[in-house]
C-alpha cells in the first residue's frame, strides 16, 4: 500500500489525483493533504480520505479547519510552510504529489526530494526556479522524480528507460514538445490587447487552475516547460522544438536518429499522467475515456508565433542566460499574471512587465537555494514596481 501526500490537494491536479486514488483503495492511502486557504474544500476532503495530517499554508484557514474537523476526524491540522515541509518529508509517506501552484511549492517539494520520496512533479515552477540545484538534490537523495506535466510524462514514456534522466545516447535525437496554442492561438496582436481574465482562463482543451491557464494563453507555460524538459532530460534547448498542435491529443514526441518518432497520445485529461506516475512502472485505470481517433479525424501542427506570444522567447532567453535568470522570469511572471487576473494589467502587458523586470535586475550565480529564494523575492518586488510604473 503506497502512502501518499498531496501538496495542493484542493487544486485541479490535487483533485484529479484524489479521483485516481479513489478508484484504487487497495493500492493507495492518503497520509497528508495540503492547501493554502480553501478550508471548506479541505474539510470535505479530510472527511472522505481521513488523512493523518492536513496542512493549511494560511494560519487562519488552519484554525477554521481545526474547528470544522473537531470531533469528526482523527486528522491533525498543521499550519504554514513548516507544516507543508514536515508532511512532505515525513518517513511514513513514500509518495508525494507536488501540485502547489507557483514558487510557493519549492520549499515543500524540495523537502520531499531531500527525504528521498517518489516525487510526482506537477509544480514545474519549482524546477524552473532552481534547475541544477534541484536536480543535484534529486541525485544525492536518490529521490524518484517522475514528471506529471502531460508533455514531460509523454516524453518520459517515449524515451528508452535508460535515457529518462539524460536523452543523449541510444539514438535519441530530440524532443518535439507539443503545445495547444491556448485560447488565443488565432487572435491578432490587437485582439490580444482586449482579452479578459475569464477568456484567458477558458482553455479550449484542458480544465486547469487559473495561473497555468493564463500561462497557456501567453505561451509562458510552454517556455516554462521547455526549461523543465532541459533539466529533467538533460536536453539542450536546440534539442527541443515546440509544435503547436491545437487538438492536444499528442502530448509530445521523441525523435530518433533512424527517423522514428515515438508519440504518446491520449485525451486531454491529467488523470492519465497522474495514474502513470502513481503506479509506475505498472499501469492502472485512471477513469479517462478511451481515445476515439475516428471521431477526431485529423491532427494539425503549426510553428509558434513568437511575435504575438513573446513569453516563449523570454523563457528561452532566461534559460540561455542561466544562473538566477529563470527564477527571476518565473517570479515576474507570477506577479504579472496575478495582476492580470486581478484586473490591474492587460494581457499584452504580461510579457512587457517580465521583460522590464529582467532588464532591471542582475543575473547572479544560482549557487544556493538561499540565493534563489532571495532573488525570487527581489524579482517579485521589482515586478510589482514595474506594474505600478506602467499604471501611472
Ligand atoms: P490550482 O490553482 O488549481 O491549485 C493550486 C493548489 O495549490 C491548491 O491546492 C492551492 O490551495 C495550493 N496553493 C496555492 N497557493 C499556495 C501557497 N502559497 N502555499 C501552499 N499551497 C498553495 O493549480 P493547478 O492544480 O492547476 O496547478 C498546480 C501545479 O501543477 C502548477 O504548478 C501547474 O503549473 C502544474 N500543472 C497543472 C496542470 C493542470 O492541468 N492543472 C497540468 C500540468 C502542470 P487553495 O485551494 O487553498 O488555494
Amino acid at each position: 500500500m503506497r502512502q501518499v501526500t498531496i501538496l495542493g490537494a484542493t487544486g485541479s491536479i490535487g483533485l484529479s489525483t484524489l479521483d485516481v486514488i479513489r478508484r484504487h483503495p487497495d493500492r493507495f492511502a492518503i497520509y497528508a493533504l495540503t492547501a493554502n486557504s480553501r478550508d471548506e474544500d479541505m474539510a470535505r476532503l479530510c472527511l472522505e480520505f481521513r488523512p493523518r495530517f492536513a496542512v493549511m499554508a494560511d494560519h487562519d484557514a488552519a484554525t477554521r479547519l481545526q474547528a470544522a474537523l473537531a470531533g469528526r476526524a482523527e486528522t491533525r491540522v498543521l499550519a504554514g510552510e513548516d507544516g507543508l515541509c514536515e508532511v512532505a518529508a515525513a518517513p511514513e509517506a513514500d509518495t508525494v504529489m507536488a501540485a502547489i501552484v507557483g514558487g510557493a511549492g519549492l520549499p515543500p517539494t524540495l523537502a520531499a526530494v531531500r527525504a528521498g520520496k517518489r516525487v510526482l512533479l506537477a509544480n514545474k515552477e519549482a524546477l524552473v526556479m532552481s534547475g541544477r540545484l534541484f536536480m543535484d538534490a534529486v541525485a544525492s537523495s536518490g529521490a524518484e522524480l517522475l514528471p506529471i506535466d502531460s508533455e514531460h510524462n509523454a516524453i518520459f514514456q517515449c524515451l528508452p528507460p535508460s535515457r529518462v534522466r539524460n536523452l543523449n545516447g541510444d539514438g535519441v535525437r530530440r524532443i518535439l514538445l507539443t503545445a495547444s496554442g491556448g485560447p488565443f492561438r488565432t487572435h491578432s496582436a490587437a485582439a490580444l490587447r482586449e482579452v479578459s481574465p475569464a477568456e484567458a482562463c477558458a482553455h479550449p482543451n484542458w480544465s486547469m487552475g487559473q495561473k497555468i491557464s493564463v500561462d497557456s494563453a501567453t505561451l509562458m507555460n510552454k517556455g516554462l516547460e521547455m526549461i523543465e524538459a532541459c533539466w529533467l532530460f538533460n536536453a539542450r534547448p536546440d534539442q527541443i522544438e515546440v509544435h503547436v498542435h491545437p487538438e492536444s491529443i499528442i502530448h509530445s514526441m521523441v525523435e530518433y536518429v533512424d527517423g522514428s518518432v515515438l508519440a504518446q497520445l491520449g485525451s486531454p485529461d491529467m488523470r492519465t499522467p497522474i495514474a502513470n506516475g502513481l503506479a509506475w512502472p505498472e499501469r492502472i485505470e485512471s477513469g479517462v475515456a478511451p481515445l476515439d481517433l475516428f471521431a477526431l479525424g485529423r491532427f494539425h501542427f503549426e510553428r509558434p508565433d513568437l511575435e504575438r506570444f513573446p513569453c516563449l522567447r523570454l523563457a528561452a532567453e532566461a534559460f540561455r542566460a542561466g544562473g538566477t535568470a529563470p527564477a527571476l522570469l518565473n517570479a515576474a511572471n507570477e506577479v504579472a499574471v496575478a495582476a492580470f487576473l486581478g484586473g490591474k494589467l492587460g494581457f499584452s502587458d504580461i510579457p512587457l512587465i517580465i521583460e522590464r523586470t529582467l532588464s532591471a535586475m542582475t543575473v547572479r550565480d544560482a549557487d544556493s537555494f538561499d540565493t534563489i529564494f532571495a532573488e525570487d523575492m527581489a524579482a517579485r518586488r521589482m515586478a510589482a514596481e514595474q506594474i505600478e510604473r506602467a499604471l501611472v
